[in-house]
């Protein structure tokens, strides 16, 4: 059994408004283009085959599919095809047909339409919503990164403050030291004078007897006598005053002391602080701390695919749906042709094989889940000679596909005496079908060489039989090539074909 389709794609994203998707369907329903060298009975029955097909995708649940075939019907036999040189001499019964039926493909096409139209509102609710909650899901992201970061930032500066404090409590504790020796050298030098003064007492003749004391009343004699001696007692008189206020606490270094020490002053506690704050660990820096820190954000990167929408479809083939079908662009659909096709085929044209003559078919089937399957083998009415074979009384075909709901996936006919290959009638007669289809197949059995081929004309092949007006057998210019094998049909062991014999 061939793989099964996905569930056909959409044609326009979800992204798109309803009334932008439905203008697209319907610029893809509108590209139907009539060739007017091609006679307009290929048209009429390209319609019909539209129509059956359009059905087809309606009762598969393809309504964007159905909607554009319906439309095509429409631009087709009201618009494009009263153009073509041949209409007015068409058979008129056929062409009233024709009108009834887009009378009543009309309403069936707007309700299709509103049906999608509701769908789609619905898809742009639901795309909607999502679009929000990605953005909530941005949002939170977006704010745990930034309380985190937040964090990492408090916490660096705490340890940076406490490293700043240790230094300082460090630096403090070597200053206090140091005052601590200043203070002991200044006591050691007070004693010394201490000393030195009682020294002078025990020996008063050096010193005149009635200046030994302020209370004298003749301080400034005396002091104009002792001279440098006086002077020094005075000053070194501050001293004990300064460190005894903090009585046996250290001196707070930032107390203005000792300003009249000779001793040389202690370094600046504040000038300190300045210096040792240029060397203060840094807070890292924010932006490098983005780079290193926690991870990229993970929803940033969710991108919603949009439809590039300047693109124009660009398709002229009346059954084609391009991308609608279900398939990337330009790729076929599958076809499942079950293998006892051929022998049931063989079968019925044995006399005719036998006799030299060709025996035709007509490959009738239905769409399954976006895979066509072939159920049914048409043998028309025909005229069958040695290279070539004609279908007589085509309407029996039309009759029999409308009735039982079949599109035409193909033809299938014998080469009694040649190899398995598409001859250039076989080529024009194969041209309208996949003109008509782009999955359509032609099937050439060839008992004599024991060969069967599934082809279908090349891209280059479709212009050039297409620009081709010869008529019989003609040569064509095989180089490159004009008919290829088949890609897209999957032959299948099981299953056999209904077959509908019309010669007798
Ligand atoms: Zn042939
Ligand atoms: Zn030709």
């Amino acid at each position: 059994m061939p793989g099964r389709l996905p569930r056909q794609a959409s044609l326009s994203s979800s992204g798109g408004s309803p009334d932008q998707r439905i203008k697209l369907l319907i610029e893809y329903g509108s590209l139907v283009e009539v060739d007017k060298s091609l006679a307009i009975k290929l048209y009429l029955r390209s319609g019909r085959e539209m129509l059956r097909m359009a059905n087809m995708y309606c009762d598969d649940s393809h309504f964007e599919s159905a909607f554009i075939l319906y439309y095509k019907f429409i631009t087709l036999f009201l618009e494009k095809l009263p153009k073509h040189p041949d209409y007015k001499s068409a058979p008129q019964p056929e062409l009233s047909d024709f009108k009834r039926k887009v009378k009543k493909v009309f309403p069936i096409a707007e309700q299709i339409k509103l049906k999608l139209k509701d769908q789609y509102a619905e898809e742009e609710k639901i795309f909607i919503k999502e679009q929000q909650r990605l953005e909530a899901e941005r949002a939170a992201e977006e704010e745990r990164q930034r309380a985190a970061l937040e964090q990492q930032e408090r916490e660096d500066e705490e340890l940076a403050k406490k490293l700043q404090e240790e230094e300082e409590a460090e630096v403090r504790s070597v200053m206090d030291r140091k005052y601590l020796q200043l203070r002991e050298r200044e006591e050691e030098r007070l004693r010394e004078e201490e000393e030195r003064k009682k020294n002078q007492e025990f020996a008063p003749s050096q010193i005149p007897p009635g200046l030994n004391g302020a209370q004298t009343g003749d301080a400034a004699a005396g002091a104009a006598t002792a001279g440098g001696f006086a002077g020094v007692a005075t000053a070194s008189a501050t001293i004990p005053a300064a460190f005894g206020a903090k009585g046996t606490h250290l001196v707070s270094p930032t107390d203005p002391v000792v300003a009249g020490s000779a001793l040389p002053p202690p370094p600046s506690y504040s000038q300190y602080l300045n210096d040792l704050a240029k060397e203060r660990p840094q807070v890292p820096d924010r932006s490098l701390k983005k780079n290193l820190g926690t991870q990229e954000p993970s929803i940033t990167g969710q991108q919603i695919p949009s439809i590039d929408r300047s693109k124009k479809p660009s398709i002229d083939h009346h059954m084609s749906l391009g991308q609608f079908g279900g398939q990337m662009d330009g790729q076929l659909r599958p076809v499942s042709v079950p293998a006892s096709l051929m022998s049931q085929f063989l079968l019925a044209a044995e006399v005719n094989t036998r006799r030299e003559a060709e025996t035709m078919g007509i490959l009738c089937g239905k769409m399954s889940q976006g895979c066509f399957n072939i159920t049914t083998l048409f043998i028309p009415k025909q005229k069958g000679g040695h290279d070539s074979c004609d279908m007589e009384n085509e309407e029996e075909l039309i009759f029999f596909q409308d009735e039982h709901n079949l599109i035409t996936l193909g033809w299938i006919h014998t080469h009694p005496t040649q190899t398995a290959f598409l001859s250039s009638v076989d080529l024009h007669s194969h041209f309208p079908w996949q003109k008509m289809m782009p999955e359509a197949i032609a099937i050439v059995c060839s008992p004599k060489f024991q060969e069967t081929g599934i082809f279908k004309l090349t891209d280059h092949g479709l212009d050039v039989i297409g620009a081709c007006r010869e008529k019989g057998f003609h040569p064509h210019n095989k180089n490159p090539p004009l008919f290829e094998d088949c890609k897209h049909v999957q032959v299948c062991e099981t299953g056999s074909v209904i077959v509908e014999d019309r010669r007798n």
